[in-house]
């Protein structure tokens, strides 16, 4: 039977999602190519194994720590596959810095995330009057219903940042800026600019919705062991194809359709450089790969074409005239802001014995610092992988010195052990590779869907409209399995089912029933 191509360009999370989805569903009619311009797959999701040479130990390097939420489409796909043991349920313990200081507290066995506020009244984060207030915010927060909004009153809730809709809700500046909000509402994850409205609500529905009081799941390995190997192998075991360093460096037009993918190999290889006597190592670079072949440039068709390429990848390969349209040009405002991940290995344990999984919410540029130690069991880990990650905005202009010296200076205080502990390995990664979608006020409507004004060109990436509104894993794998279902559609093949948010159940979904039930209204 002759099979249709596909091609896709990334094999990030969207763009092997796109890869099984196409496969699975595709009975055998689909021949599908993936194009990773790198040597690592997995994308923003990926780890890597770093050999040291001086001390001979393999550390494991992520992008940054990744949480796994109760996602509805990837969680039993790994389940599936048999790759959930990766991810370990793990008690976290909260520790909110302010005023210059730590303050740790006890979550309460009630429903996420009110678990949060007794504690923080009982060690003074905020008086009654104000834990009032911030109780009543976040419970109308949960009982608003996005997908029940209509179109206007989704786009007013986008329009607005989340901290003019606290301001609305009557909370004070000293209240919004504080740690511990900015903490339990997520509203600065690594996130220089205030979140719109829209972002924040999902973000911290499914936070909700996942914590329970004093658990969540993290990744027990490297994000490339749990979440990506099980797929790329997955993927392949379907007779998918996937090819490393392949840029895609053009969508080619002709007419009103795209003819081709220039792909240039060998061109961008990103190597790890030995790190541990530099303190300020990026320890992604991107380069020719010296040993390879010389670059080869060719132009490979298809019959549809999948880009599942960040935001600012996907501008640098659309011609001038594709930028144009209104669909790719919406993309180009869309903002998106570099992280910083800095991870530190000790020779000793040095946060506390009785915390699973510290985690600290911190003022900018780390929003949050977490000891990995005790989440990943590394075999030949000795002591604490402490990493921190944030955002560059702060320190868009300052060098790499000043952020770890202020690091260090919060570490030190946060954990005085870590004062006389010996650091082993350090690795400060500063990279441009993994800019990070904003969901700034009025970002909603910038985001494309998966079908572009080329009826053979689809978008995936966890930027696009997904439903799911939350920049993360489930929404990259999402994007991909609605970027196969436009291609599935136009072939007669039937579509995968994306399953949406489960219901928060409890307390939340009986207040939402009741607001229903008094006149419809679901809205914030
Ligand atoms: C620091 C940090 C912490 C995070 N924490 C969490 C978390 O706790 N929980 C969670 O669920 N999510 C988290 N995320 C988000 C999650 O990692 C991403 O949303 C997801 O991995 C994005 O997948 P993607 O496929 O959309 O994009 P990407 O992962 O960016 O994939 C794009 C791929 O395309 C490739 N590419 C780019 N240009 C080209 C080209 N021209 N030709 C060929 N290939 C190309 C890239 O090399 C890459 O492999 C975090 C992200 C970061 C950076």
């Amino acid at each position: 039977m002759a099979q249709t191509e596909v091609l896709v360009a990334g094999a990030g999370l969207a763009g092997l999602s796109a890869g099984i989805h196409l496969l699975e569903q595709g009975a055998g009619r689909l021949r599908v190519r993936v194009l990773e311009r790198g040597h690592v797959i997995g994308g923003k999701a990926s780890s890597m194994p770093h050999r040291d040479k001086a001390t001979q130990r393999t550390f494991t390097v992520d992008h940054g720590f990744h949480v796994f939420f109760d996602y509805p489409n990837l969680g039993p796909r790994l389940q599936a596959l048999g790759a959930d043991g990766g991810l370990a349920r793990a008690k976290h313990e909260v520790l909110i810095w302010s005023e210059g200081a730590v303050r740790r507290f006890q979550a309460w066995d009630v429903p996420s995330p009110f678990h949060l506020f007794p504690g923080g009244l009982l060690s003074g984060l905020y008086g009654p009057v104000d834990g009032v207030k911030i109780f009543r915010f976040m419970f109308d927060i949960f009982v608003t219903e996005i997908d029940r909004l209509s179109a206007a009153e989704r786009r007013a809730l986008d329009a607005i940042s989340f901290d003019d809709y606290a301001r609305q809700h009557g909370l004070s500046d000293d209240v919004i800026n504080s740690s511990f909000f900015r903490f339990v509402t997520q509203s600065a994850f690594i996130f220089p600019k205030s979140m719109s409205a829209l972002a924040a609500v999902a973000a911290m529905q499914l936070v909700a919705q996942n914590y329970d009081a004093v658990a969540c799941r993290y990744l027990n390995r490297g994000c490339s062991d749990v979440v990506i190997e099980p797929l790329r192998q997955h993927f392949l075991r379907l007779g998918g194809i996937l090819e490393k360093f392949k840029a895609v460096e053009h969508v080619n037009v002709t007419g009103d359709r795209v003819s081709s993918f220039t792909v240039e190999n060998n061109k961008h290889y990103i190597h790890a450089t030995e790190a541990t006597t530099n303190w300020y190592s990026n320890y992604h670079s991107t380069e020719t790969h010296a040993a390879g072949p010389p670059p080869v440039t060719t132009d490979v068709t298809a019959a549809y074409y999948v880009a599942a390429l960040p935001p600012r990848d996907l501008e640098e390969v659309l011609s001038p005239a594709s930028l144009a349209l209104p669909y790719f040009e919406k993309i180009t405002r869309l903002e998106t802001q570099r992280t910083i991940a800095f991870t530190l290995w000790y020779d000793r344990v040095v946060s506390p014995p009785d915390a699973d999984g510290a985690i600290i919410g911190l003022p900018g540029p780390f929003s949050t610092v977490a000891d990995l130690h005790w989440l990943q069991r590394d075999p030949e880990g000795r002591g604490s992988v402490v990493q921190f990650v944030g955002e560059d905005g702060a320190y868009a202009s300052r060098p790499d010195a000043d952020i770890v010296a202020d690091a260090m200076d919060v570490l030190h205080r946060v954990w005085p052990a870590a004062r006389t502990a010996t650091i082993e390995k350090k690795l400060f990664h500063r990279g441009n590779h993994d800019a990070f979608f904003l969901s700034t006020p009025g970002s909603d409507e910038l985001r494309p869907d998966a079908a572009s004004p080329y009826p053979n060109l689809f978008l995936a990436g966890d930027y696009t409209q997904t439903g799911f509104r939350v920049i993360c894993m489930e929404g990259a794998y999402i994007s991909g399995m609605q970027a196969a279902n436009e291609i599935l559609a136009r072939e007669g093949l039937p579509r995968a089912r994306v399953l949406p948010m489960k219901e928060p159940g409890g307390v939340i979904s009986l207040a939402r029933l009741a607001k229903r039930a008094l006149g419809g209204a679901t809205g914030p």
